[in-house]
């Protein structure tokens, strides 16, 4: 596994502080490389391929820790999943933090449901073998 993926599996799976993570993307990676990580990760782990969308990743959104009107939670919280990620993916540098930061939130909400359905039988999926 890649340094930037044990990272982001590790704060996902609470074996890393989650702001001592995302502050690791942001210094160690550019914003471009973890971006894409981070959107792979996020279409991997909702079961629904058509849209993108499910009951947890609307969860996942309404909880992110950052300030309802900062414009990536209103960009999440009004356009379907693609359109969305294509916009935050063109926001401002200025914007790179928050962006990160609530992707990152995101996969920790789906990635935590997925590993509770399922994977609970040794799922084989290698990023959950981290220990
Ligand atoms: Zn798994």
């Amino acid at each position: 596994m890649k340094k930037i993926e044990e990272i982001i599996n590790k704060t996902a799976q609470d074996k890393m502080d989650f702001n001592i993570g995302l502050q690791l993307l942001l210094d160690e990676y550019s914003f471009d490389e973890v971006f894409k990580t981070l959107q792979f990760y996020i279409f991997n782990s909702i079961p629904n391929k058509t849209d993108y969308n499910s009951n947890t990743y609307k969860r996942a959104i309404n909880t992110i820790p950052l300030k309802p009107m900062y414009t990536p939670i209103v960009i999440l919280k009004n356009y379907p999943t693609k359109v969305a990620f294509n916009k935050l993916a063109s926001l401002p540098e200025n914007e790179n933090k928050k962006v990160i930061g609530s992707l990152l939130w995101i996969f920790k909400i789906t990635d935590t449901e997925r590993r509770s359905r399922e994977c609970k039988n040794r799922c084989g999926h290698f990023w959950h073998e981290l220990d």
